[in-house]
C-alpha cells in the first residue's frame, strides 16, 4: 500500500506551496454549507493575503 507522493498532504491556500509540519503554519476552519472545511497556510502572511 502507497500513497501517491504528490498527494501527501495539505497544501497552502494561498500560494499552493504544500503545508511542512512548520510551527508558522496556519490552519483556519470555515463553515460551507454546514460542513467544515479546512484552509491551510505557510503562515500568517498568506493567511492575511488570502483575506484581503
Ligand atoms: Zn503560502
Amino acid at each position: 500500500m502507497t500513497d501517491s507522493p504528490d498527494d501527501d498532504g495539505p497544501r497552502c491556500d494561498n500560494c499552493g506551496d504544500p503545508i511542512e509540519a512548520s510551527p508558522n503554519r496556519r490552519v483556519v476552519t470555515n463553515l460551507e454549507d454546514d460542513e467544515a472545511a479546512y484552509s491551510n497556510f505557510c503562515d500568517d502572511d498568506c493567511l492575511e493575503e488570502w483575506q484581503s
